[in-house]
């Protein structure tokens, strides 16, 4: 059974909302929204865009049943001072606790394939293959939607196509344009890091993952390519991999590149609330 941090009496019919505060090296946090539940993945922004973002999506450090942290990066914790000030419940595998020196205090651990109800959602965290102490991504369930959060890892694993063939809404690490990143102005030994396997998925890596997740079904995920570097991507390049890839077998789907340093459009549950993404045509 799921450690239960909030009540999860009775079922939900609003919808879930989701939206991208910020995504990329300089700051990351992700806030999933139900009309029970508040919950923040990361807080990587710092302190004063962090309240401004919560408030202008309805909500306050406060008002937040949980925070729950993918690892000890920096541009994933830096807003997290606010937020253990004001007692939220915070989740996060041993390891990232221990790498913030976190305490005991209002804390929840989980490990690879662990799951933890937080009011209406269902959190379960997969591990992934970064330089952190002990990263993970983590996939929701509500009554209405699936969500999954895959950034910050270096090696795709064919154990997480399960999780996207059935997620309404796909986060996708899509970090790195391999020519970009190889002709590029970082050092080698950043280089190797990026594209090693405890770094960041590329273009391509993320785009033939989505292909193969969803190839075969027939719904119709959004996907939101996130993490994207500044210096070796260009969000038309990241789009452009994943709909050339979908179109290969032969499918199509919203997919929007995630802004870096301020809030993406968000993405509800009920179509009807969507802002409009364009579909992308085959190329
Ligand atoms: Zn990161
Ligand atoms: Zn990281």
């Amino acid at each position: 059974m799921p450690e239960t941090l909030a009540d999860d009496t009775g079922k939900s019919a609003m919808p879930v909302r989701v939206t991208s505060l910020a995504s990329g090296s300089s700051g990351n946090a992700t806030l999933i929204q139900t009309d029970r539940t508040q919950l923040l993945i990361d807080a990587g922004i710092g302190p004063r865009m962090l309240s401004a973002s919560l408030r202008q999506y309805g909500t306050t450090v406060d008002a937040l049943d949980a925070v729950a942290l993918t690892h000890e990066h920096s541009d994933h914790v830096r807003g997290l001072a606010p937020v253990r000030r004001a007692g939220v419940a915070l989740v996060s595998t041993a390891g990232t606790a221990s790498a913030l020196d976190l305490g005991e205090a209002g804390r929840t651990t989980l490990r690879g394939m662990d799951s933890v109800v937080i009011g209406d959602l269902t959190m379960t965290a997969l591990d992934v293959s970064h330089d952190a102490r002990e990263p993970v991504a983590y996939a929701f369930e509500h009554a209405e939607a699936r969500v999954l959060l895959l950034t910050d890892l270096g090696r795709f694993d064919d154990s997480y196509l399960g999780w996207i063939a059935a997620a309404d809404l796909i986060i996708l690490e899509s970090n790195h344009d391999d020519h970009l990143l190889r002709g590029g102005p970082y050092p080698p030994h950043l280089k190797r890091r990026v594209a090693s396997d405890l770094g960041h998925l590329s273009n391509v890596v993320a785009a033939d993952a989505i292909a193969r997740a969803i190839g075969g079904g027939s719904r119709i995920p959004t996907v939101w390519l996130g993490h994207l570097s500044d210096t070796n991507n260009r969000p038309s390049l990241a789009v452009q991999a994943t709909v050339t890839a979908l179109a290969r077998v032969g499918r199509v789907a919203p997919v929007v590149a995630l802004n870096r340093g301020k809030a993406s459009p968000g993405w509800s549950s009920d179509p009807e609330l969507r802002p409009a993404v364009q579909v992308p045509l085959l190329p």
